[in-house]
């Protein structure tokens, strides 16, 4: 049954649809793969009683020919999504075992079309991180390894489980969620396909908050076909969610293959740091020449603010996070540690809840939110940020269809590797995806080659607000260019 797990949902769709095999059979074939990969802890709980009974019900849809767009798909979600009766607990042991009465907007939307649930996927406790290290559930493991090397490497974060589920044929594809890289840095770490859509374009609604004015949920997949298949069924306006957008949701899918012949692609000069490693130099430049090939024509773009994104990044999640996060207070969600009195109840159950870098970030948000500092940092923050989001609409006010740059500054790196004594070094990893965020745009990150060890990097493209078609038409060209990249399996 592999066979039936190494498919795309492209693939899958086409035969269910011809009746070669049914959504039991791969739901059973996912279900079997994810028990062999418990090692890879992208799993931090399986649903299958509940997978079969989905794919059953969608079976006997499919008969009567009335599946809808993802009808038998079977997919992970992270566990960011409130699933209804089904456990979620953002990778935190502060929601302890919170079973949400209600489903996710993005999620229920899957279901409505077909899609079949086969559990909740590992994330970074709150979505905060860039290794998948800060999850109560422990470390994700990244499917790659260095070529002839036993190391244990991170699949990116905070959406891991997401990537490396995808990665490693666990899942058809995942759902994620990205406040400043945390869908394509994953992606690219793992060789797999991540779209953070325009902010406004996938409904927050039963999301567990981090930063409310970055975050956005999106897809990972194993192809940018696959991607554009389940955006079509994630997007859409919400009005649960007041800061969804009421736009019609294209074809996304009609997208691919479509020509990118005299597209302009802004090469931005500020995203190429000192010491880049030449690998990834070399990929962008790849990158560059197979949009050329297909008749796109590369310009250089200044985006002045660049540098000041990530430090802006900084004050602006923690604070929202920090004002997010107050309402896990022990009384009404999950953990609760006693105490004399109702103030220590709190404090109890916030320390003995929150992980290392959860606390990091509340103390630093309460931080630049309070009297005496907000002008100093939120404020200024703020102004930063809207001179970030000015810095790529005036470059697209010049005809740029989309902007090319690197995923991320390097490739997977070891568990335990990075940010033990400087957590700047674990931030540095958004450096490329957090503008994006600040300026409310789409991104898409796309397999693109190998550095000199075998692992996979990526390349990213931020596109117009609304425009996430014009990603799939220039990351199908990539991905076309480029080919396909699966870890070899050893678990
Ligand atoms: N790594 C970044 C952070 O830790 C982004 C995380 C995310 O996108 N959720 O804040």
């Amino acid at each position: 049954m592999t066979d039936l797990t190494s498919m795309t949902i492209a693939e899958a769709k086409a035969g269910l649809a011809k009746k070669s095999f049914t959504s039991l059979e791969l739901t059973d074939a996912h279900l079997a793969a994810i028990e062999a990969a418990r090692v890879l802890n992208a799993f931090i709980l399986e649903t299958p009683d509940q997978a079969r009974d989905m794919a059953r019900a969608v079976d006997a849809k499919i008969a009567k020919g009335e599946g809808g767009p993802l009808a038998g798909i079977p997919l992970g979600i992270k566990d960011l999504f409130a699933t209804k009766d089904v456990r979620t607990t953002a990778c935190s042991k502060i929601l302890g075992n919170f079973v949400p009465p209600y489903e996710s907007t993005v999620t229920s939307q899957l279901w409505r079309d077909g899609a079949v649930m086969l559990g909740k996927l590992n994330n970074d406790e709150f979505a905060m991180g860039s290794s998948n290290e800060t999850s109560c559930f422990g470390p994700v493991v990244n499917p790659w390894r260095r070529e002839g090397s036993n190391t244990t490497l991170v699949p990116g974060g905070s959406s891991g489980g997401s990537a490396s589920a995808v990665a490693a044929l666990l899942c058809m594809g995942a759902t994620a969620t990205d406040t400043g890289g945390s869908i394509r840095q994953p992606a690219a770490f793992t060789a797999t396909v991540g779209v953070k859509p325009t902010y406004g374009r996938c409904s927050r609604w039963g999301i567990v908050a981090f930063a409310s004015s970055l975050d956005q949920a999106g897809p990972i997949a194993r192809t940018t076909r696959d991607a554009a298949i389940l955006m079509r069924s994630m997007a859409g306006h919400d009005p649960k969610d007041t800061t969804s957008v009421d736009r019609a949701v294209p074809d996304y899918e009609a997208a691919i293959g479509k020509s990118v012949k005299g597209m302009k692609i802004g090469i931005p000069k500020e995203y190429r740091l000192d010491g880049m490693p030449a690998e990834i130099e070399k990929l962008w430049s790849e990158g560059a020449a197979w949009l050329k090939a297909a008749g796109a024509e590369l310009v250089d773009v200044s985006l002045p603010h660049t540098k000041y994104a990530l430090p802006a990044y900084y004050i602006v999640a923690p604070a929202e996070a920090s004002s997010n996060l107050a309402r896990y207070d022990g009384v009404r969600y999950g953990l609760r540690v006693p105490g004399r009195s109702i103030g220590e109840l709190y404090e109890n159950t916030r320390a003995e809840g929150f992980g290392d870098e959860v606390r990091r970030r509340v103390m630093i948000g309460t931080y630049v939110l309070s009297a005496g500092y907000y002008d100093a940092y939120y404020l200024r923050a703020q102004k930063v940020r809207t001179l970030i989001k000015k810095d790529f609409e005036d470059c697209f006010a010049k005809g740029i269809s989309a902007i090319l740059t690197p995923a991320t500054p390097s490739a997977a790196f070891g568990v335990g590797e990075k940010g033990g004594a400087d957590p700047v070094e674990m931030y540095l990893n958004d450096i490329f995806t957090v503008t994006v965020n600040m300026a409310g745009l789409p991104g898409i990150a796309v397999p693109a080659g190998t550095d000199a060890q075998g692992l996979p990097l990526g390349l990213q493209l931020i596109g117009r607000p609304f425009d996430e078609e014009t990603l799939f038409s220039l990351g199908e060209v990539v991905e076309q260019a480029a080919g396909r990249f699966t870890p070899q399996r050893w678990w």
